[in-house]
């Protein structure tokens, strides 16, 4: 600081001090050479601090020590310019005049007041430039001469010194805590840049590791955990893209609809873990056989959808044909090995349609249709397979509404004992007339439990059957057997459900069956079993219906514990080709079991005569009933009870 104002103060001292020589010289009193000689000797003294300024602005020091030699070289030359204002007083105030004295104290008084600011920052420095260039004139005033007004000067002097030092200490520590406070701001300044850049560096840091989770996250919730295959969100939005661009280069596209067959039969059998083992290794082939990563996805369960680029139908399928056979190969697992086929629909872009959901949709269609007609086999998509589906989602709609608009009702079938003529039970039937057009049952109903219908459709049978049989044609104690979906039975709160509507209804378990398909047998058997036994702890007897269809086992009779066989109708149509050897072996398990046997679907005596003969006495069928509403079941019965009495 002392530095930065050295120029200024250098500039003045010179300007006044060879300003008052040149105004008050005297050539006449042979003094001219000396006022000469000072004013040289201050030229060269304010050339040496102009340097020196010049040097240390140029080289600010480094270290504390070029700042020590810095300090007393100005030292130096500010000493020395006051030495030669105090030599000039010296020397020439004998022979000043008045107006010289009074113009030399003023310009020395102003210089030092000056110096209070320009030299604050040192105080020891300011102090002695101030008491250098008033002490010792100030002296000379008060003491070598006798005048009055020099002596006036001269304690106006001593006075100045004072007030001045004062001031000097004053501004010393003003400008003392202004460098303070500049330095505590700059080490803020600095502090703050310092946290600014380190801010910069963690948000940067921050930034990365944001990109880097949002893109793991995008990962994640585009990709299937178990088969790191994509998941539905992630394959729509690559399939959109690939619809795109084979809109743009003019090209066929193939959606895959691919069903895992006989993947439940391994997932209940060997429980879910080694089930997830299967599905990863059928994605692996999928995966591979799709050449790309991108052109697969697990569309959920046992489903996975796959996409081949620019490829026509018949080569779709032909690939399919392919894929089939991969998926069918053994799969080795530590455990066990377990074996799996696929049934695979397609449907073509753009010949079925540009849109990326209806393509799935479509070849889930052609999937479905294809199962029904043959498993581990592929089929392309066909109008007629539009037209079911579209149908399916008219009766869909139709069906939500026919409780409603009271489009339901129910048809009852006895089942007669064919050596007492008695009926034992009735089934309960139900039917659905639609805007003029009785649906069948075989159609409704697995729209039913497709779209989550039949729990709401299965309660309304259940009461309209109590209703409606509390007091009927036939002896209270004959039971209705109401048909329950396995999806009905598998929902928890079932059993408590019954329970409730038989006490609202005051209906008794022992005048309910329940007739459960044989597909019961697929399902998680045990929670089943245990379902069956709370329904016969109420008194409620449980059939197994359509028996020897599906994929029953005769063990399973035992493991289910239900108490009742209904023998399907295809076996009757065969009883006299081979369906005679089954029914037989039926009915002898079923007796050792303790089983009822029932035979479904009888339509002639024949049938029933050979029935009889294996040991099957209960007859369900056309032969003695079709299914009938309430009114019509009373004029049948009573025609019955007359066959009977004039057969006895
Ligand atoms: P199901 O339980 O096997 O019912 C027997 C079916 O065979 C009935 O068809 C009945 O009309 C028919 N049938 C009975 N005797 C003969 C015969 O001698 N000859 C011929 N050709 N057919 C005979 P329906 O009423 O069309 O019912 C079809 C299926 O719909 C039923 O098969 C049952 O699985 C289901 N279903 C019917 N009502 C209900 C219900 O309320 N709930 C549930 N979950 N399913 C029902
Ligand atoms: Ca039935
Ligand atoms: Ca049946």
């Amino acid at each position: 600081m002392l530095y930065d104002n050295a120029l200024d103060g250098i500039a003045v001292t010179f300007v006044s001090f060879v300003a008052l020589q040149l105004w008050f010289n005297d050539y006449s009193n042979g003094l001219a050479f000396e006022r000469m000689l000072l004013i040289l000797s201050m030229a060269a003294i304010c050339a040496y601090r102009i340097m020196d300024t010049l040097h240390w602005r140029r080289n600010s020091p480094k270290n504390e020590n070029a700042s020590n030699i810095g300090f007393t070289r100005f030292f130096v030359g500010n000493t020395l310019s006051c030495s030669v204002w105090c030599v000039y007083v010296f020397m020439f105030l004998p022979s000043m005049s008045r107006d010289e004295i009074t113009a030399s104290i003023i310009i020395i008084s102003a210089l030092t007041g000056g110096a209070t600011t320009a030299l604050s920052s040192h105080l020891s420095i300011c102090a002695i430039y101030i008491f250098l260039m008033l002490f010792p004139y100030s002296s000379l005033l008060v003491f070598s001469s006798s005048q009055e007004f020099t002596y006036l000067l001269g304690t106006l002097g001593y006075i100045f010194l004072i007030v001045m030092i004062s001031i000097a200490v004053k501004s010393h520590r003003f400008t003392k805590n202004a460098i303070k406070l500049k330095c505590k701001n700059m080490q803020l300044a600095d502090e703050s840049e310092r946290s600014k850049l380190m801010i910069e560096q963690v948000n940067s840091d921050l930034e990365l590791k944001v990109n880097e989770r949002t893109k793991e996250l995008v990962d994640l919730s585009n990709k299937d955990p178990l088969t790191q295959l994509f998941n539905r969100s992630g394959f729509l939005s690559q399939l959109k893209a690939k619809i795109q661009s084979a809109s743009r280069d003019n090209q066929e596209l193939a959606v895959l609809f691919i069903d895992i067959d006989g993947f439940k039969a391994i997932n209940d059998g060997h429980g879910h873990e080694f089930g997830d083992l299967v599905l990863v290794q059928v994605a692996n082939r999928i995966r591979e056989f799709a050449d790309s990563q991108n052109n697969a996805c697990r569309w959920g369960g046992d489903e996975f959808v796959m996409v081949l680029e620019g490829c026509n139908a018949i080569e779709a399928k032909a690939m399919s044909a392919s894929l089939i056979s991969i998926i069918s190969e053994p799969i080795s697992l530590s455990k066990f090995d377990a074996r799996v086929s696929a049934t695979v629909g397609i449907s073509m872009y753009p010949e079925h349609s540009d849109s990326s959901d209806l393509l799935i949709n479509m070849a889930d269609t052609a999937m479905f249709c294809q199962k029904q007609n043959a498993r581990s086999k592929a089929a392309v998509f066909t109008q007629s397979m539009r037209e079911m589906k579209l149908r399916e989602y008219y009766l869909k709609a139709a069906l939500s509404s026919a409780i409603v608009n009271q489009e339901l009702a129910l048809v009852y079938q006895p089942v007669v004992n064919q050596i007492s003529q008695e009926v034992e039970f009735c089934e309960v039937l139900l039917r659905w007339t639609h805007q003029g057009e009785i649906v069948s049952p075989d159609e409704f109903i697995p729209i039913a439990e497709n779209y989550g219908l039949i729990h709401s459709i299965g309660e309304w049978v259940l009461t309209t059957a109590f209703r409606e049989t509390t007091s009927w044609v036939f002896d209270k104690d004959v039971a209705i057997s109401v048909n329950v979906s396995v999806l009905q039975l598998e929902a928890t709160g079932f059993v408590q459900k019954i329970r409730a509507l038989l006490e609202k209804e005051q209906f008794p378990g022992e005048k309910l069956h329940i007739e459960l398909t044989e597909s019961v047998f697929t399902k998680n058997v045990e929670y089943l079993a245990n379902q069956i036994r709370q329904l016969q702890a109420m008194k409620i007897s449980v059939s197994l219906d359509d028996f020897g269809t599906g994929f029953s086992s005769l063990a399973q009779l035992q493991f289910l514990a239900a108490d009742t066989v209904k023998i399907d109708k295809s076996f009757i149509d065969n009883i006299e080709s081979g369906g005679h050897s089954i029914i037989k072996a039926t009915q002898d398990i079923a007796k050792a079991l303790n089983y009822r046997v029932v035979a479904e679907g009888v339509e002639t005596t024949e049938q029933a005569e050979l029935l009889n003969k294996i040991g099957v006495s209960s007859i369900q069928g056309y032969l003695y009933a079709k299914p009938m509403s309430q009114d019509m079941l009373e004029s049948w019965y009573d025609r019955h009870k007359n066959t009977k009495d004039n057969d006895i």
